[in-house]
């Protein structure tokens, strides 16, 4: 068996945690719309264009149609044909099944009624789904609820505990609302009170509940914080909306120094095409983490020049995988195979060159793949989360998750609010869930480690020749160029 087959096979297995993730769209989609799906843009497709005519949309031709029973590369209309003839919902279960995602951790603040919930991916997938909340959407609901400002701060606080009792982490959207390069420092009461009152008369004016006050991002950041759950940072890559300069993760330097004594997980998310600057800040800080999410299915054949890249300055430790995958199946699909692949040729140059032993890339693609993930949001040690017990096996979700479909987002007033009582500043006892494997210690990584043993350095010749019928942008400088610019994006403004 040749040595780059074992390491792909390792990596293959690996039962991936995707710590940042947003439902499937369970419903059919005219040619017109899954483009839209394609791209960031929010901008119709051209009629003189196809969205096809992509690194993503090659790379659906070529690896969502095997999965769907066609040959690779069929023309666009056969592929959106045979998608129709299966049905959204069953198009959607293979192309998640053959994604091999063991756990999805769902961020459920954008298209909360349209898309998958928690309980939802968990019975599309038959895996283990968890929560992560939106700070912008908590508050965004308290406001349309009705509250004065001076009562909002203590409302929103309350909020943001109930909401997210059983949720495995926060994210913000403080790149889209006022870009990255906010006051680090938290506001002062006075001042948090001034800005609701300003915003709260807008939204009584306007009827628009969209929070984009500097002032109060960084209340709800800090709130974030004091809440005491892992906080995940959109930044780099995204939709329009977004003033891309001002989504660079190195604008967070400040704001990391001072929320480091507070000892909760930064996660920056995509981060493309400012992954090296993420790489620098997760080196320096011990509690900052980042992912190359979205950036690898929409660079497609690219992607493992971006993975390449993210595994430059960083401790392995550091790295988490996710897809940002939203909406159609293709992208939750390709956001795992494209990051197997990438991973594989990336690590298996490393092996190849004598660099790397093999044993090493199977353990770091393990991390990176799901045990960093398993120890920053505290998922235990995966048990559950394999693939011997077919569909329905592992918790599915509905034990740990958050209940409902994310959809309510907050509106079950049933549920017990005395979490608001432990206050912004407690340590919350939820984080006793966290970090509980190191990086070696999970069967995950001796199982996988197993399955590769057969990859030695002895045969680095063969893995070298495997390689060298690749394509050749995981070796050599290739995958060290900078980034391209980015073009036109996407529509669902703010997937973040
Ligand atoms: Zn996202």
């Amino acid at each position: 068996m040749a040595g780059l087959e074992d390491l792909r096979r390792a990596i293959g297995e690996i039962p991936l945690v995707d710590h940042h993730v947003h439902g499937v769209l369970v419903r059919d989609l005219s040619r017109r719309e899954f483009e839209e799906a394609l791209t960031e843009s929010d901008r119709p497709v051209p009629a003189w264009a196809t969205q096809f005519d992509s690194q993503l949309g090659f790379a659906v031709l070529r690896h969502c149609a095997p999965v769907l029973g066609l040959d690779p590369h069929p023309e666009p209309d056969a592929y959106l044909a045979r998608r129709a003839e299966l049905g959204a919902e069953e198009a959607g279960r293979r192309l998640l099944a053959a994604a091999g995602v063991g756990r999805f951790l769902v961020e459920t603040g954008h298209r909360a009624g349209e898309l998958l919930g928690p309980s939802g991916m968990s019975a599309l997938t038959g895996r283990p789904a968890d929560e992560i909340v939106r700070l912008e959407a908590v508050a965004e609901r308290v406001a349309a609820e009705g509250v004065g400002a001076a009562a909002f701060a203590a409302a929103f606080e309350a909020a943001l505990w109930e909401r997210s009792r059983t949720a495995r982490g926060l994210k913000t959207v403080a790149a889209y609302r006022c870009g990255l390069d906010f006051d680090p420092a938290p506001p002062s009461p006075g001042e948090v009170t001034a800005a609701a009152g300003r915003w709260l008369r807008r939204v009584e004016r306007t009827g628009g509940t969209r929070l984009d006050d500097p002032v109060l991002v960084r209340h709800l950041v800090w709130t974030g914080v004091g809440r005491g759950l892992p906080l995940q940072f959109h930044t780099g890559y995204g939709d329009p909306d977004l003033d891309l300069r001002r989504a660079d993760p190195l604008l967070l330097r400040g704001f990391a120094e001072l929320a480091e004594p507070r000892g909760i997980p930064l996660l920056l998310l995509h981060c493309y095409p400012f992954h090296r600057g993420a790489g620098f800040l997760a080196q320096a800080y011990p509690h900052v983490f980042f992912d190359v999410g979205l950036g690898v299915h929409h660079t497609g054949a690219r992607a493992a020049a971006v993975v390449a890249e993210s595994l430059e300055l960083a401790p392995f430790a550091k790295i988490l995988f996710s897809s940002d995958a939203c909406g159609p199946a293709e992208l939750h699909h390709l956001g795992a195979l494209l990051w197997r692949r990438a991973m594989t040729r990336v690590l298996g140059g490393f092996v190849a060159e004598g660099e790397w032993s093999a044993e090493q890339a199977v353990r770091v693609a393990t991390m990176i793949g799901a045990e960093n993930a398993r120890r920053v949001y505290g998922l235990g040690d995966g048990d559950s989360d394999g693939f011997g017990d077919g569909p329905g096996g592992g918790s599915g979700g509905s034990g740990d998750g958050p209940g409902g479909d994310s959809g309510g987002s907050g509106d079950g007033p049933g549920g017990d609010s005395g979490g608001s009582g432990d206050g912004p500043d407690g340590e919350r006892p939820d984080r006793g869930r966290g970090p509980e494997t190191g990086p070696r210690g999970s069967g995950v990584t001796r199982e996988t480690a197993r399955a590769a043993s057969s990859v030695s350095r002895g045969e680095a010749e063969q893995l070298l020749a495997d390689l060298t019928d690749l394509s050749p942008v995981y070796l050599g400088e290739e995958a060290c160029t900078a980034p391209t610019p980015i073009g036109p994006r996407e529509a669902r403004r703010e997937a973040g």
